[in-house]
């Protein structure tokens, strides 16, 4: 499989070479040149345990030999806890897909631990070094570095806001003391962080010669990787309902997770409505209720990895949406970086059908995760109660949906006391957290100087 920018002004290249770049050189996002149809393939595909059915839905996306990618999908999903690895439990009238077993307790755990994997399988063929520079705001560092920890031939950096990330969040990060983790508390906000990453990865001579990678979620190994689990969680709920058809709701800031249930739909998987729900950043729910895309300020939420206004998976859809038009793509997102909003109209080829969006205030948010918790003594997170009340909202027929519960509600402590007035989500691992000893350097907000110390850093090894 070739990979194609969504700008169309790069020429296609390969699998591992897409696993190792973030944006297309054009500016734009990669995908795949065709998406592949698995539709006659389903019945053979429920039985699988889930890293055999990962392997058996990434393959025809790849270009590593069949064998390598079992045993790469085996290692990954050995560092969950839950022996389903994304177990679906019936709540109420409702199906949990949890996807919070993994080491972070989140679901960007399903991505990265498969992507450090895949970047050592890659890296010791072709004898390289990688160093990754991250921002983050709390879940993605911390994913990140799991994924990567004690690899050879990997070095991390992850820049995060100091003093403004969760207290849990933080020592996901600065806990881990291996040599190959650099933990940076920048003294600025997250828009800082950013600033600093862009700074970086457009020093192209920097880049190059540091050997730079990035995992944030454009990455399409991490979509792709996502994509597994709309089918495991599918052919569950069938075997339970003998339900022909299903429904996802999906909490959603960057567009990564949901757009991964977009490509499940196009594969042929059986998938009646997506709901895609936001927290007051609604800026994806505004889109699909007027077709306007608009960006906004952001407001902080308790449900702080959706407080997102420019989802930058979202141009992925675009693509498709616009008919496969690299040109339409180009001229949107121009006028987008110009003026801060598009309109899809001109070059729509129709009406979605299949997403269809909403978005819940906190007392919303919190009103859900009070109800699961006293009628169902289930206690959503705050971002997976998000996705639990789009559901209630959008859905109108007897098609079974399935909830996409995004993190472990014990990562979020403030908001479950703010919910049900006690602290009732504790997880072992984070409890483990607490005696920990932590390494992290506190830097200036300066590009030049983080510069200068990740060179350092790479250098003295
Ligand atoms: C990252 C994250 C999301 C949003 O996922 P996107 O792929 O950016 O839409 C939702 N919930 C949690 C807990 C997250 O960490």
């Amino acid at each position: 499989m070739k990979y194609i920018s969504t700008r169309g002004k790069t020429d296609p290249i390969g699998f591992s070479d897409s696993v190792m770049t973030g944006l297309a050189r054009d500016g734009g996002l990669l995908l795949p040149e065709r998406i592949p149809d698995l539709s006659d393939r389903l019945s053979g595909m429920r039985q699988l345990k889930y890293e055999d059915l990962a392997a058996e839905i990434m393959a025809p996306f790849v270009d590593i030999p069949d064998a390598d990618l079992r045993a790469l999908t085996s290692i990954s999903y050995k560092s969950f806890t839950h022996p389903d690895i994304t177990p679906v439990v019936k709540v109420g009238d409702r199906y949990i897909l949890e996807l919070f077993h993994g080491p972070t307790l989140a679901f960007k755990d399903v991505a990265m631990q498969f992507l450090g994997n895949l970047f050592s399988y890659l890296l010791t063929k072709t004898g390289r070094d990688l160093n990754i520079v991250a921002a983050t705001s709390g879940d993605t560092g911390s994913a990140a570095i799991h994924g990567v920890r004690g690899r050879d031939r990997i070095r991390i950096f992850v820049l995060f806001p100091h003093g403004r990330v969760s207290r849990l969040q933080e020592r996901q990060m600065t806990t881990v003391l291996d040599e190959n983790v650099h933990a940076y508390a920048v003294k600025g906000t997250f828009d800082d962080c950013q600033g600093i990453l862009k700074d970086i990865f457009g020093d192209l001579n920097f880049k190059d010669r540091c050997s730079l990678g990035a995992v944030n979620s454009i990455n399409w190994t991490r979509v792709l990787a996502q994509i597994s689990y709309y089918f495991y969680a599918t052919f569950r709920v069938q075997e339970q309902t003998g339900a022909e058809k299903v429904a996802f709701s999906v909490p959603t800031g960057n567009f990564g997770d949901v757009f991964a249930g977009y490509m499940a739909a196009r594969m042929g998987l059986p998938i009646s409505r997506l709901f895609l729900a936001t927290n007051e950043n609604d800026i994806l729910a505004r889109y699909f209720r007027t077709g306007e895309y608009t960006t906004g300020r952001v407001t902080q939420t308790i449900s702080p990895s959706m407080d997102i206004q420019v989802a930058s998976n979202f141009e992925r859809y675009l693509y498709y949406r616009a008919d496969s038009d690299a040109a339409a793509v180009s001229g949107l997102m121009a006028q987008f970086a110009k003026s801060g909003r598009l309109r899809l109209a001109d070059c729509d080829s129709g009406k979605e059908d299949l997403i269809e969006a909403c978005s819940a205030t906190q007392s919303d948010t919190l009103a859900v995760m009070k109800r699961y918790w006293e009628k169902h003594h289930y206690l959503p997170d705050p971002h997976t109660a998000v996705g639990i009340h789009a559901a209630e909202q959008l859905s109108r027929d007897t098609v079974p949906v399935i909830c996409l519960a995004t993190a472990h509600p014990a990562k979020f402590p403030e908001a479950v006391m703010r919910a049900v007035g006690a602290d009732v989500a504790h997880h072992p691992a984070l409890d483990a957290l607490a005696g920990l000893p932590t390494r992290c350097m506190v830097t200036p907000a300066s590009p030049a100087e983080l510069m200068q110390t990740i060179e350092k850093a790479i250098v003295r090894e």
